[in-house]
């Protein structure tokens, strides 16, 4: 999908830096195969950081490698894509403490409706 039909209020963050997210963590992609890209799923799925589905029709990031010479994907949700941009940029949550994506996990809550603005 392109970052430009993407609803606004939906990614907080610049559009590029969730395809930038580093969800393999340092991973060595296998033949350097790698592709990142936000779509509006299809089916329900659950999020990386989480075991519950998300609703079809949400918007998540889907990571594509290869895994033993076969094509693997997994998706994360914005919410917690956020996390993980919050945690690169150092910021902190309201309580003070560092936002941290590992300590976080995701209950598959379709979060990624935009809000109203002024709430
Ligand atoms: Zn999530």
């Amino acid at each position: 999908m392109l970052l430009t039909k993407i609803p606004t209020g939906i990614l907080k963050n610049d559009p590029d830096r969730y395809l930038e997210i580093d969800v393999g963590e340092g991973e060595d992609y296998e033949y350097g195969f790698h592709r990142m890209e936000i779509v509006r799923t299809r089916k329900s799925r659950h999020c990386l950081r989480g075991q519950n589905e998300h609703a079809s029709g949400t918007y998540m990031i889907k990571e594509t490698a290869l895994v033993d010479g076969k094509a693997a994907t997994c998706y994360l949700c914005i919410p917690c894509a956020d996390r993980y941009l919050a945690f690169e940029d150092g910021e902190e949550d309201e309580r003070g403490d560092e936002i941290n994506p590992h300590n976080y996990f995701c209950d598959g809550t379709r979060r990624d409706v935009p809000r109203p603005v002024g709430l």
